[in-house]
Order: C-alpha cells, then sequence, then structure tokens
C-alpha cells in the first residue's frame, strides 16, 4: 500500500506513468494516484486526463513527455497497433526505462515489444488483465506477467497494487500464452454451457434451478482437472470418467437425446468420433484424458 510504499514523503514516493486513459488506463492511474505514487498520464484524447489531474496526477503533453517523467511507464492503449503508433513516438525518452505493456495481444507481439524494447534501451514487462476496471486495485482481478526479471522484481510492490500478480518467466511471451489459454477455457465452457441451457430450456426445466445444480457440480472438476494434466503429461491413461468403451455408448444417447430436440451437437459428435478412434486403436479400457493423444497437433 501507498503509506508503506511511499515512506510518507511526497518526493520519497515512487514515480510511475500510465499511457492510456480508456476505462482500463484511467482504472490503473488511478489506483496508483490514490495510494500515492506519484502519477503522471498521458492520453491521445487529452479530455480524458480531467479525472486523473483531479485526482492528484499530473498530465503530460506527449507520450514521450510522460514517459521521460518516470522510470516504471504503464501502457494500457486498445491494441498493438495502438502500442506500435505510441512507442514509435516516444524516442529517446525510453532509454533506461521499464515499460510494462497491459494492452491484450498476442505472445508473438509481446515477443515484438521485447525486442523492440531491448533496441532502444529499455527494459520491457508484458502483462494481461484478466478482469474489469472497478476490480483494479482488489484481489479479485488477476495479473499474469512475463519478461525482464529484474525489472519485474524491481517493480513488482507497485504492480501489486493493481491486483493479484503471477510471473511466469523471461519469455515476454509467456503472460499472453496465460491469457490466451485461461480465456479459451473459459470461452470453450461457456458455449458448451449456452448450448446446455438450449437443452434445460426445450426440456421445460428452469434454467436458473439448474445452473445453481451446476455450480455445486463444479466444485468436483479442479481434481479431475488436475488427474487430467498428470495423464497428458506422463502418457498412463487411467479409466478417467469411465473406460471410453462406456462412455461411447452414453455419446450415442447424449447426441440423439439433442438432436431430437434440435440442440447442437457438434462438440458430442466430436467427442464420440474420437471415442471410437480410440477404441478401435485398441484403448478402449482408456479413459477420457487419452483423447489427448488424438488432438493436433500430435507429438
Ligand atoms: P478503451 O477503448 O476504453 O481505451 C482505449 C485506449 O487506447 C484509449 O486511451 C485510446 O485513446 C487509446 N488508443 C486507441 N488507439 C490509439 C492510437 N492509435 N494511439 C494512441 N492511443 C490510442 O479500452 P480499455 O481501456 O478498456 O482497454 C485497454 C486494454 O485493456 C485493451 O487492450 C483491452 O483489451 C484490455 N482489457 C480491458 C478490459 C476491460 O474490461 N475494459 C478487460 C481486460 C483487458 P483515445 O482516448 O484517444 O481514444
Amino acid at each position: 500500500m501507498a503509506t508503506s510504499t511511499t515512506g510518507g514523503s511526497a518526493d520519497a514516493a515512487p514515480r510511475v506513468s500510465v499511457l492510456g486513459l480508456g476505462d482500463m488506463g484511467s482504472a490503473i492511474a488511478r489506483t496508483f494516484a490514490e495510494r500515492g505514487y506519484r502519477t503522471t498520464v498521458w492520453n491521445r484524447t487529452a479530455g480524458k486526463a480531467a479525472p486523473l489531474a483531479e485526482a492528484g496526477a499530473a498530465v503530460a503533453a506527449t507520450a514521450a513527455e510522460a514517459t521521460q517523467a518516470s522510470p516504471l511507464v504503464v501502457v494500457c492503449l486498445l491494441d498493438t497497433a495502438a502500442v506500435e503508433q505510441v512507442l514509435a513516438s516516444l524516442g529517446d525518452a525510453v532509454e533506461g526505462r521499464v515499460l510494462v505493456n497491459l494492452t491484450s495481444g498476442s505472445p508473438a507481439q509481446a515477443r515484438g515489444h521485447a525486442r523492440w524494447a531491448g533496441e532502444h534501451g529499455a527494459d520491457y514487462i508484458d502483462g494481461k488483465i484478466m478482469g474489469d476496471p472497478p476490480y483494479v486495485g482488489t484481489p479479485n482481478i488477476m495479473f499474469p506477467f512475463s519478461g525482464s526479471r529484474e525489472a519485474f522484481q524491481a517493480h513488482e510492490a507497485a504492480l501489486k497494487e493493481l491486483g493479484t500478480i503471477a510471473y511466469h518467466g523471461e519469455d515476454a511471451g509467456a503472460a499472453a500464452v496465460e491469457f490466451m489459454a485461461q480465456v479459451a477455457v473459459g470461452y470453450e465452457l461457456l458455449i458448451g454451457f449456452l448450448h446446455t441451457l438450449r437443452l434445460v430450456r426445450a426440456e421445460g426445466v428452469d434454467a436458473e434451478e439448474f445452473t445453481g445444480r451446476v455450480a455445486a457440480s463444479m466444485a468436483g472438476y479442479p481434481p479431475l482437472l488436475e488427474s487430467m494434466a498428470k495423464a497428458v503429461k506422463t502418457g498412463e491413461y487411467g479409466p478417467d470418467l469411465g473406460s471410453l468403451n462406456v462412455q461411447a455408448a452414453l455419446m450415442d444417447d447424449m447426441i440423439s437425446h439433442r438432436e431430437s430436440l434440435g440442440v447442437e451437437a457438434v462438440r458430442m459428435r466430436e467427442v464420440k468420433r474420437l471415442m471410437d478412434r480410440r477404441i478401435a486403436d485398441g484403448h478402449g479400457d482408456q479413459g477420457f484424458s487419452s483423447l489427448f493423444e488424438l488432438l493436433p497437433p500430435r507429438g
């Protein structure tokens, strides 16, 4: 917290600059300003800086001026194209700075930014944001980081002000890998959930009551996921969820039930097709995790 970080004297307070004052950048800048950091902000559309100025931040006229103002520079813009434009405008100001880029983007883009920073005498940390602006400054928003370990350790206290943080290693792309994979798990689960709500509604079951029961069942998933990951890692596949021989028979019923109600069964058909192939290969005694062996890329 600011009081311990700053030691109570405004001059001794750590300095941070925030480039980009959209919804997320503003929440980040406000968190730093309210916790006593000497915060400098810049935004392309200058008017968005006014509420931050009221919160005690200094407003820079250019991104280069903001970058010059602090050893730690947090970048939170719309996308990689915006980041590239803003970085290109920084000139010598970036030399000796630690850039923390929280803009969403791919692992390859993060690695590209890290190379750019290295060529311009700056350290680079990539971060991704898992949560919404109102949660910034609370433990209920997650920030995976990766890139320069030394820079991360030097600024860990400041980054912790933003939420729950985790460091994923020196590869600047690692935070984006984590983000993309976490988001993918969510979307894959949630589209399946929506299709299943179609099924539930078609059968006349109350969606909210059903969801309450599903939420209770979800408690069993963390240990299952852990045992699946272990099986995938070791290649030793026990009969998780039962043997494929037994599960495949159930899948036929699930597919025909969905189709009889006009509900999408594309994922169930994918599962059944994989089970049939695995059984045909002589692995019908293994479990669901063993389908991993058939998923691309193989090996
Ligand atoms: P906003 O749309 O609210 O803000 C976008 C920001 O990018 C503005 O400051 C905008 O400036 C700036 N910008 C866009 N293009 C350029 C450009 N070419 N040059 C300079 N500045 C530019 O987005 P958010 O703040 O919500 O999101 C920022 C990042 O955070 C995104 O990468 C997003 O994916 C990520 N994120 C956001 C979440 C959210 O819930 N909001 C959740 C998780 C991640 P201007 O004001 O001048 O238009």
